[in-house]
């Protein structure tokens, strides 16, 4: 008992001669944004996974890249302390969180750049790190009738928050994800510095802080290219019974050429049965369509699969060319026949999808629960595997929120960049998106997931994290496998003193 509270007067000494070190640093700062003492109840000490919650020293709230600089400066200065870029915080496991540290809300930089230029004749568009990509498409459209190529299915998330993962959704098949549709960075690094990199110039901080988990820098400016936005979207799902039907549809969509497949392809797994929330009526797009189980085959099994694809037009083009585009596309697939749904919404009504969920989730009080979510990279060689034990099996009653399963292909991303693929030319993105209070609790959601990623290890998948949360250096090691050297090289050369994004837990802050 003594001994107890001789550590808490020990600690809280430490803490208010720590608040005085930082508030002298602070008083020579002379920072044009604003800082708030760190609480625990704060933005800073939350985010959408809910499951980890760390009281930061400060949040601050900069007014552009030389308040960062300077706050990251600062931070060089003592011996303990780390920052972390917040975007949105729609981090799962803390990593945006900084414990005893400064969080910098990315945020308050969002309205910074907003320019239109011109690279190799090509239209680009200069944002913030902070912005938020749901602002960058409505200013697009709306100002320039043009649009960013590849997107994540969810918009209000930060730039610089998507590109220090990759940034994935149903235009990843073409363009490649996020992190390979910009050609230039403006970036804070570890040591403060200012820096602008792009492939040709100061490319290795380029591409290690394109999916870097925030480990060499912080993002405050990013060129994305653009293209002509279309007006409208044909959104269609179709259903399969079986798996290794889903797989080759899905597969052989991916790897068309431009005009001869959809502009968008994306898939989910859903149950065999009358639930809500994760079987046959979140399947159609159209309320007034119901889903026909009549139709399946009787070797149906516990999980069925839907393509989700869609086809982009202008208001100018005839409706029938559009219908025969789609019959054209739609009639190759061997989908179960009569399960087909399909709707016309604007191009932006499309790529705002998710917001309407989370408006309708936020009024049945879902959003701002937990959400123990996993996110994986599987080999299109382990998938089949992947799909008798974990969809089959696992999770073959529903998780409480989309199951997402779609292919991608490696060749679409530059293996310059920090991301961590499996081996195979196709691999499939795996979103287990988990939503609902009821059914077993968030403990056991999480040991859930732990258990798939324990399987997918013992049987020696080919297989990542996308989104990666480990705690152990061995793991983080398993993880970037012969990239780990590049890792850490990188590491030393941007962030030496590892004060960048403390809650990825990879490295430790040092004081050399
Ligand atoms: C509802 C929902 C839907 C999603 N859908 C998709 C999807 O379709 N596709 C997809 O790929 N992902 C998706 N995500 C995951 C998303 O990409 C990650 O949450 C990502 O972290 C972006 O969120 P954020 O901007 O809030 O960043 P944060 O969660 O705030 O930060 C993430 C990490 O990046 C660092 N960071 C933040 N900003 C910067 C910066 N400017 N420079 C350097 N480092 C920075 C942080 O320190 C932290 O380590 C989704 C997440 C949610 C909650």
């Amino acid at each position: 008992m003594i001994a107890c509270l001789g550590r808490i007067v020990h600690d809280s000494d430490a803490e208010s001669k720590l608040d005085d070190d930082v508030s002298t640093i602070f008083n020579s700062l002379n920072l044009q944004g604003s800082i708030e003492n760190g609480d625990v109840s704060g933005i800073a000490s939350k985010d959408f996974g809910g499951l980890y919650s760390v009281k930061p020293l400060y949040l601050i709230r900069p007014s552009g890249a030389e308040d960062i600089s300077r706050v990251v400066k600062a931070a060089a200065g003592t011996p303990h302390l780390t920052v972390a870029a917040r975007g949105n915080g729609h981090s799962i496991n803390g990593q945006a969180m900084a414990d005893g540290g400064y969080v910098i809300d990315m945020r308050s930089t969002g309205e910074n750049h907003f320019n239109l230029l011109t690279v190799n004749g090509s239209p680009c568009i200069d944002v913030s790190g902070g912005a938020l990509w749901e602002d960058v498409l409505r200013r697009c459209v709306s100002r320039f009738g043009l649009a960013p190529r590849s997107w994540t299915d969810y918009l209000s998330l930060t730039v610089g928050g998507t590109l220090s993962n990759a940034g994935v959704s149903g235009q990843a098949f073409r363009y490649g994800p996020q992190t390979s549709n910009v050609t230039e960075l403006e970036v804070v690094t570890g040591k403060g510095d200012i820096t602008v990199c792009s492939e040709t110039q100061n490319p290795e901080l380029f591409f290690g802080a394109l999916g870097g988990l925030g480990q060499f820098g912080i993002i405050t400016r990013a060129r994305v290219k653009l293209q002509p936005a279309p007006d409208m979207v044909r959104w269609i799902r179709v259903v399969y019974a079986e798996f290794e039907e889903f797989t080759r549809d899905a597969e052989f969509l991916v790897s068309q050429k431009e005009d001869e497949s959809f502009d968008y392809v994306e898939g989910f797994v859903f149950c065999n049965n009358d639930d809500p929330v994760n079987g046959w009526p979140s399947v159609q797009l159209n309320p007034d369509q119901e889903f026909n189980p009549a139709h399946l085959p009787q070797t149906a099994g516990p999980v069925l699969y839907c393509l989700e694809l869609a086809v982009h037009y202008r208001n100018s083009d005839q409706p029938s060319t559009v219908d025969m585009a789609v019959s054209r596309l739609v009639g190759g697939l061997g989908f179960v026949d009569g399960l087909i749904s399909q709707v016309d919404v604007s191009y932006m009504g499309f790529l705002l999808r998710v917001k309407r969920a989370e408006q309708d989730a936020k009024a049945n009080g879902v959003w701002d629960n937990p959400h123990p979510w996993l996110n994986l990279f599987v080999s299109k060689s382990d998938i089949v595997e992947f799909d008798r034990t974990v969809f089959k099996k696992m999770v073959k009653n529903g998780i409480g929120g989309p199951m997402l399963i779609y292919p991608l292909l490696r060749s679409k991303w530059d293996s310059r960049t920090s991301v961590a693929l499996p081996e195979g030319e196709i691999f499939y993105i795996v979103a287990l998106l988990r939503f609902a209070p009821k059914g077993p609790s968030v403990e056991k959601k999480v040991a859930e997931n732990r258990e798939i990623v324990k399987w997918c290890i013992k049987e020696g998948l080919d297989f990542k994290l996308y989104l990666p949360h480990y705690r152990a250096k061995e793991d983080w090691k398993r993880h970037f496998g012969n990239q780990w050297t590049r890792l850490e090289k990188r590491k030393a050369n941007f962030d030496p003193m590892s004060i960048l994004a403390p809650g990825q837990r990879i490295f430790k802050r040092t004081n050399q």
